[in-house]
């Protein structure tokens, strides 16, 4: 499969594919090359009018099927991406520019994370409460919140939606998501596995098309119970506020800038082989990417010396060529912003160890960078760079290096090496993050919470937490006559 074989992408409302009302479509580009390879529909406003009255329409139907039948259509879902796990990766591919060994294991992420949810949706257990009356019986419901309204980013087209469709469906909501326009196709490939499931018509909707539009729309339509966005911070908080305004519950995964403390006590080569593993894959365009390397001053030089080996180890290229293991960036504004981060930083006195570059003329290539002596006031201290740079600086001290981390109003990622207990417990106790991760890479599996705290968001995308922002609790007493 290659260019040529990448389709158009369509809404899915109702259970049909269909074109814009208006017939207006959005180009598709190739980040590897910069080259048009399709075009997606746009909304108008009477397409979202039709995708409301069928996620309602979903919704009935589909709270109405018992748990385990949902489980099973869930599973069957999972089975068919499974099945076509290769054929989605290339779309991915051609429209994100990730390597296909990385796009095909997003793909078999996705079957795993629904099937997880498939069978939590199974134990949506309520409990029974001891009256303080033996006539009365006092019982609590766990009930789907209704029509989720979803907004999803480009960097995981696939893993984006599933974690959050995976939650709704399995508590029985209906979900009608806003995928990202620049990456259209893989997302409609996975929609159509649940289509081909045989869930009912709105119980899952695909709309793309203006993102601010859409949101000022969805989110305070009566018909819409429940908003979750993956984006940046600052978009976040404008939807919150939307959905504050009108009273929706709401999931916010948003930025991070993941602090790695690097302990004077650490296995120096597990921790660059985990780092740089983590913070080059996707080309550093993931929100738990380690960004603001915290390295002992004792070891700095070799962690810095074997960090430059690794990157420079990388071959960057076309996803869909087998040898690469750097993609392009996603769009041009990522090269944009990388090109910025770089000049300020080298204007603050960093030290670019190797990269800083833009490569070549044709599709969206930035070299791995690794920076040093970064001083905190460098705007990569401070901002998400979302690329593939990885800024260190040294420290002396273990309470100097956790003050750093927490400075920041992120919050999500965290990453430590050290062979210390003493470190271990007072990074775990000390350290402000949604997700810790000690002596490995990040291990985001759907069993474990995925969320962050202060301005990286609220609500949870793994474990049972993930469960609790699509339900709703009913206090039941009924006394016998
Ligand atoms: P952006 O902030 O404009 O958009 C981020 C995402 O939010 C996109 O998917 C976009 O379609 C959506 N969006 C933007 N405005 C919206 C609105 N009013 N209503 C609904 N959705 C809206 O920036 P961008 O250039 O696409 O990405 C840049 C930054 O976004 C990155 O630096 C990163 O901080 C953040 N981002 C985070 C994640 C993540 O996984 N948390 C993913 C992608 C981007």
């Amino acid at each position: 499969m290659n260019a040529a074989s990448y389709r158009d992408t369509q809404l899915l409302i109702d259970g049909q594919w269909r074109e814009s009302s208006t017939g207006k479509t959005l180009d598709v580009i190739n980040p590897a090359t910069g080259a048009p390879i399709g075009k997606v529909a746009h909304a108008s406003i009477a397409d979202l009018d039709l995708a409301l009255a069928s996620a309602e329409k979903g919704f009935k139907e589909w709270r109405r099927i018992p748990a385990n039948q949902r489980a099973i259509t869930m599973r069957k879902a999972a089975s068919l991406l499974r099945e076509r796990a290769s054929e989605i990766a290339t779309l991915l591919t051609l429209e994100q520019g990730k390597p296909f060994a990385e796009a095909r294991g997003e793909v078999l992420a996705g079957a795993d994370i629904i099937e997880w949810f498939a069978d939590e949706g199974r134990r949506i257990y309520g409990r029974i409460v001891p009256s303080r009356n033996l006539a009365a019986q006092q019982l609590v419901y766990k009930e789907p919140i209704g029509p989720v309204a979803a907004f999803t980013p480009w960097n995981f087209p696939i893993n984006q939606i599933v974690r959050k469709l995976g939650g709704a469906l399995a508590s029985g909501c209906s979900f009608l998501v806003k995928a990202p326009e620049e990456t259209p196709a893989s997302p409609a490939a996975l929609l159509q596995t649940f289509v081909d499931a045989g869930v009912p018509a709105g119980t899952v909707g695909l709309v793309f098309g203006d993102p601010a539009e859409i949101s000022k729309y969805l989110i305070p339509h009566p018909i819409i119970r429940k908003v979750t966005f993956t984006g940046s911070t600052a978009v976040g908080k404008q939807l919150a506020a939307l959905a504050g305004a009108h009273m929706k519950r709401v999931t916010m995964e948003l930025g991070g800038h993941a602090p790695v403390i690097v302990a004077e006590d650490a296995d120096v080569m597990l921790a660059v082989k985990a780092s740089a593993g983590a913070k080059f894959r996707n080309a550093g365009q993931v929100c738990i990417s380690p960004t603001r390397f915290l390295v002992h001053n004792s070891i700095r030089a070799e962690f810095v010396k074997a960090m430059v080996a690794q990157a420079e180890g990388l071959k960057v290229g076309d996803g869909l060529s087998e040898t690469t293991t750097l993609g392009p960036l996603a769009n041009s504004r990522r090269v944009q912003a990388m090109v910025k981060v770089l000049d300020d930083a080298r204007k603050s006195g960093a030290k670019v160890e190797t990269g800083g570059e833009k490569i070549g003329t044709a599709g969206n290539f930035f070299a791995p960078t690794i920076l040093n002596d970064v001083p905190t006031t460098a705007d990569v201290f401070n901002n998400e760079p979302f690329g593939p740079i990885a800024a260190i600086r040294g420290f002396d001290t273990m309470e100097e290096a956790l003050a750093e981390a927490n400075r920041l109003q992120y919050g999500l990622a965290g990453y430590a090496f050290t062979t210390s207990i003493k470190y271990s417990h007072m990074i775990s106790q000390q350290l402000e993050v949604g997700m810790l991760y000690i002596n490995q890479p990040a291990t985001p599996t759907p069993e474990m919470p995925f969320g962050g705290i202060k301005d990286s968001g609220y609500g949870s995308e793994g474990g049972p937490e993930a469960i609790d922002g699509y339900v709703v609790t009913k206090a039941v007493s009924i006394m016998s006559s």
